[in-house]
């Protein structure tokens, strides 16, 4: 394993409110990411971690390391530093995020027009080969180590990575990686089904997308299938998306559902031996 990597198995203490009502049924996991954290968006992290420890909510926190969005790379941010250090130590894992979250041109053009429909342009892993992905990696890796932050996990900016990415990351030692529909355990070789949840912000189906959370969440935890809520810095710009996103979470723990970081729920599949299930 890369020498940058490191695993942590904090678990987050949770509070007396969050004993989750449906406890006595199938338990079923679900995972809440923060995406984009970075210091352009340190105040929108630190609102959504807010909101997630008022509710005992281990959280995937995903660290762009580069310079983004007109922000300087994470290491110039001394005070986000600490605090990505205080969010670990109580039970959140920080996880890498690409480089600079930035579309860089070439590959064919269907990975460009994909890029430019899926991933808003920001499918930065989108169309790498092995050897510049694993440069990448390498350098998000170096930025992070000079935070003293160590990590185990990648989820590519738009959820994309092309094949050469996917190789770099298993060659480079990272034990997952995550995909919209899907977590890929790298260390034994195979994924697990497990839809995301995310927000449209400022695009035209938005209140409808953020009833649809709500919806696909109440969906999910009765049939007690795995999935995963994703929260961005937009997010909370945007009037109503907030408080979809938190009543998805609070119907999710109400129902029964188990809130773990990524790198939990991979380390409960090894430990089970068997395949990537709930
Ligand atoms: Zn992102």
């Amino acid at each position: 394993m890369d020498g940058r990597l490191r695993r942590t198995g904090r678990a987050l203490r949770r509070g007396p409110r969050c004993r989750p009502p449906g406890a006595g049924r199938v338990s079923f996991p679900f995972v809440v990411s923060v995406h984009d954290v970075a210091p352009a968006t340190a105040d929108e992290a630190a609102g959504w971690v807010a909101d997630l420890d008022a509710r005992g909510v281990p959280a995937t926190l995903l660290v762009i390391p580069g310079p983004y969005a007109g922000g300087p790379a994470l290491p110039d941010d001394a005070e986000l530093v600490a605090f990505l250090h205080r969010a670990e130590h109580r039970g959140h894992e920080l996880s890498l995020h690409g480089f600079r979250h930035a579309g860089r041109p070439g590959g064919p053009a269907w990975r460009r027009a994909v890029n430019l429909a899926v991933a808003r342009g920001a499918g930065e892993f989108w169309s790498l080969t092995e050897p510049q992905a694993r440069s990448l990696l390498r350098a998000g890796l170096d930025v992070l180590a000079d935070a003293d932050i160590g990590v185990v996990g990648f989820t590519p900016p738009g959820w994309l990575a092309s094949p050469g990415a996917r190789r770099a990351l298993a060659g480079l030692g990272f034990r997952y990686w995550t995909s919209q529909l899907a977590v890929h355990d790298l260390s034994r070789g195979r994924s697990g089904r497990m839809p995301a949840l995310s927000h449209r912000p400022g695009g035209a189906g938005e209140q409808a997308g953020a009833r649809l959370m709500v919806g696909a969440t109440r969906a999910f935890t009765r049939t007690r299938t795995p999935f995963r809520i994703a929260l961005h810095p937009a997010d909370l710009a945007r009037p109503g998306l907030r408080s979809a996103a938190l009543a998805a979470i609070d119907h999710a723990l109400a129902a029964g559902g188990r809130p773990v970081t990524y790198e939990a729920l991979v380390t409960r599949w090894a430990a089970r031996g068997a395949g990537p299930t709930p």
